[in-house]
């Protein structure tokens, strides 16, 4: 299938991995992203499996240069009952690849940028998508409309080519938010334990009501001063407080009510280089393609953040995409390949956030009590039979 016309809106995470996987299996691809400036700290910190950053680097996604941190080991933490002290509960081998979203950005834009099958237009707008009566995919921007043999909707979680396929579609709202940000490494100084745990550990701080999730990450030209080459990123999941502002002073209310002293001085001290709020919420398309349409990273599907999977899946759906259409007569039968195979996924992944959710926000455990052999237990109940890298689970992203 040489020379099929691709669209791709959107020019983030999904947007440059579904650009190269297009060029690769030999389209002439196009991308429309409507921001105009460099895409960057969107995602803050992200963590993807150590063997898809493998692959992508192997087959030539990603630039090997890009810095990552590889981290080993899960080490669950939470406070004495009664005093504000730190317990280490449980360690889990949970190998993941740390890395700073823009970079991660840079590097797919890159890639995609190397190659002359793909046009990269930035401020560039789509105004609407549309089928045309031959079952060709149209594309409407200020400057006209375009046809193409196959459109990907890589634009985001308001995707307009998703309200194409199922207009009736909404988010489920998970009734709690998540706070991220960065703080530079030196929030860390005087702090021996947490600096120790984070040279090769992604640490779960389990509080009443919610938890944090921290770790190391490369920092990114621009992302505060410094000698470190690295800044701590973390995710706090906890009841909102009637805004979804960014707001660093409840994070470190949160911080100072349920953490243990030195992680809610570590919250306190930083200056946080980079800080978000969201309400966690999450939604699934019935269908990851309805030829000459396909959905790709967050237009297809978002997931509760817990399952660390939103950048995994847009990768991992680039590298189907290349597949499907590498062994497919046709781009319907490429895009029913693609269908059959990422739909299920991202269905499992959006269950499997709600039940994370449920066990680490809705209904914490008795965090106090937690050791080794009960946090084993409890993520044994909480996967229910399915799996995730992040627990340990094998290949290259469940
Ligand atoms: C708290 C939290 C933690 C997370 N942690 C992880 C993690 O550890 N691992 C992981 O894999 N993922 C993680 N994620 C998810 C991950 O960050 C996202 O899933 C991923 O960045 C989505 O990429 P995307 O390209 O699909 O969407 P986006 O980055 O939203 O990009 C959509 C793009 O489309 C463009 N666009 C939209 N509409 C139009 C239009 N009409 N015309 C042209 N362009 C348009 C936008 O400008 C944007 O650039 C996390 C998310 C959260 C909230």
């Amino acid at each position: 299938m040489t020379r099929l016309r691709m669209g791709v809106v959107g020019g983030s995470i999904a947007g440059c991995a579904m650009a190269v996987a297009g060029a690769r299996a030999g389209a002439e691809v196009t991308v429309y992203e409507r921001s105009d400036g460099e895409l960057r700290g969107r995602g803050l910190g992200i963590v993807i499996p150590p063997a898809l950053h493998r692959e992508l680097t192997g087959v030539g996604y990603l630039d090997a240069a890009m810095p990552t941190v590889p981290l080993a080991t899960r080490v669950w933490v939470t406070r004495v009952a009664g005093s504000r002290s730190a317990r280490e509960f449980a360690r889990q081998p949970g190998p993941v690849t740390a890395c700073n979203w823009g970079l991660l950005w840079q590097a797919l834009r890159r890639s995609a940028g190397s190659s002359p099958a793909v046009r990269y237009h930035r401020g560039r707008p789509v105004l609407a998508v549309e089928r045309t009566e031959a079952g060709r995919a149209l594309v409407r921007t200020e400057s006209g409309a375009r046809e193409y043999d196959v459109v990907v909707g890589a634009d985001g979680h308001r995707s307009l080519t998703r309200r194409l396929l199922a207009p009736d579609l909404r988010p489920s709202p998970a009734g709690y938010a998540v706070w991220r940000g960065t703080l530079p490494l030196s929030a860390l100084a005087g702090h021996r334990r947490p600096l120790e745990l984070l040279r090769d550990s992604w640490v779960t701080l389990g509080f009443r009501g919610g938890h944090g999730i921290f770790y190391p990450i490369p920092r990114g030209a621009g992302e505060g001063e410094g000698a470190d080459d690295r800044l701590l990123a973390y995710a706090i999941y906890a009841k909102p407080h009637g805004t979804d502002a960014p707001d660093t002073a409840y994070v470190r209310e949160i911080a100072d009510e349920h953490f243990p002293a030195e992680w809610a001085e570590i919250v306190a001290r930083g200056a946080h280089t980079a800080m978000t709020c969201h309400p966690v919420t999450d939604l699934h398309a019935p269908g990851a393609a309805e030829a000459p349409f396909v959905l790709a990273g967050d237009a297809a599907g978002v997931t509760r953040p817990h399952t660390a999977s939103g950048a995994v899946k847009a990768l991992q759906d680039a590298l189907c995409l290349e597949r499907s259409l590498r062994g497919s007569a046709s781009p319907a039968e490429a895009l029913g390949r693609y269908a059959s195979e990422r739909t299920p996924e991202g269905a499992r992944l959006v269950e499997l956030g709600r039940r994370i959710g449920r066990a680490q926000v809705e209904r914490t455990p008795h965090w106090e009590s937690l050791d080794q052999a009960g946090v084993e237990a409890w993520c044994r109940d909480t996967l229910a039979g399915t799996t995730s890298y992040l627990y340990g689970g094998e290949g290259s992203g469940r």
